[in-house]
């Protein structure tokens, strides 16, 4: 199965990429997670993405494309994939329709992640990580046993720099021009299931699955 996931930053794309990837075994492909190992590593490509992702702003389409590209190629990739996060232009959007076209590949699925403004603002200024093992909270829907650290490992947990609320609203504000015009594209393609966002983690898997099934 090879599925795109849209949505709004805080929609919860990721959370449900991942367990789609684990109950479908297919592979989970996030540009935001790609794009923050190469930060984390120091590489070029890194170092090159964090101006813009510190500042909510959209790291070029070049850089973007050519690592999906690289990962699409991927042998794994062809046993199925859900993209997570790409594309979030047209010109990616175009792109990706060439590079799946090469690969002899056709997309099944399209999901549109639905919920309202003031719920994802709420989400991503409630988001802590532990900068050690990568694992993610929420102060309010998934806090730690102890306030402020890490459960796995004990590390203090810290708030990523995009999800600060000035960045927050950037982000938003470059989703509403740049992304949201693709739920159009996807529209017309026959492909998108607009899908209600809100509630548990499992509430919005299980309406998901309902449809695949
Ligand atoms: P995410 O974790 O998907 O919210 O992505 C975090 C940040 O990475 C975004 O705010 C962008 O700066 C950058 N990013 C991730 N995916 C893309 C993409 N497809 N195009 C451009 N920038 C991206």
């Amino acid at each position: 199965m090879y599925l795109v996931l849209l949505g709004p930053p805080g929609a919860g794309k990721g959370t449900q990429a991942a367990l789609l990837a684990r109950n479908q075994n297919i592979v989970h492909i996030s540009t935001g997670d790609m794009l923050r190992e190469a930060v984390k590593a120091g590489t070029e490509l890194g170092q090159e993405a964090q101006q813009y992702m510190d500042r909510g702003e959209l790291v070029p389409d070049d850089v973007v494309v050519g690592i999906t590209r690289e990962r699409l190629n991927a042998p794994d990739a062809h046993r199925g994939f859900v993209l997570d996060g790409f594309p979030r232009t047209a010109p990616q959007a175009e792109q990706l329709d060439g590079i799946l076209e090469e690969l002899d590949m056709q997309l099944h699925l399209i999901v549109n992640l639905e919920v309202p403004e003031r719920e994802l603002i709420r989400r991503m200024t409630g988001r802590r990580v532990c900068p050690n093992c990568g694992k993610t909270y929420h102060l309010v829907f998934h806090p730690p046993r102890s306030l402020g650290t890490c459960d796995e490992c004990g590390t203090d947990l810290v708030q990523r720099d995009d999800d600060k609320e000035s960045t927050v609203r950037q982000r938003l504000e470059v989703y509403r021009k740049q992304t949201e015009p693709l739920v159009h594209y996807y529209a017309e393609s026959g492909l998108l299931l607009n899908l209600e966002g809100t509630g548990t983690v499992d509430q919005v898997y299980e309406r998901l699955e309902k449809f695949l099934k």
